[in-house]
């Protein structure tokens, strides 16, 4: 998707297309790595000087609240975005490189009898170790 192409998606889904916003929701588009607000801004703020954390804060809300982008929160303290995705899928999270990956795992798979009579509403499954990038490098311990 180019930045013309945002412009109409987001007037699609009711948003005013500013510049920042186009570009933070290209910038996900982009970098498929589950970004953080710290890493867009890190990457934005050199081409936006007006940019701040709490625009990229508000305007991530806006796009969540738009199911344009969701939370994923695999370590407590980081929260992380991804581009919607109605087809629930896993995450994996490099311990090294840091990078979020995302798992395609067939949720369905993994109800057994325990889950039986509870109504599931969401679901999140988290790994966390090393990518295959990283341990091709060698890099398999610390
Ligand atoms: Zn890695
Ligand atoms: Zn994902």
């Amino acid at each position: 998707m180019n930045i013309n192409n945002v412009d109409i998606y987001l007037r699609d889904q009711g948003i005013k297309p500013s510049y920042q916003r186009k570009r933070v929701l290209e910038h996900i588009i982009e970098h498929h790595d589950h970004p953080t607000v710290n890493q867009i801004y890190d990457a934005l703020i050199c081409e936006i000087p007006t940019l701040s954390k709490t625009t990229v804060y508000n305007t991530l809300n806006l796009f969540t609240l738009k199911k344009i982008v969701e939370i994923i929160t695999i370590e407590g303290t980081e929260t992380r975005y991804d581009l919607f995705n109605p087809k629930p899928h896993a995450h994996f999270k490099c311990d090294k490189c840091q990078i979020v990956y995302d798992i395609d795992l067939d949720f369905s798979k993994i109800a057994n009898e325990d889950l039986k009579n509870y109504i599931v509403k969401d679901q999140y499954i988290h790994f966390i170790g090393i990518c295959p990038s990283c341990s091709k490098k060698g890099i398999v311990q610390d």
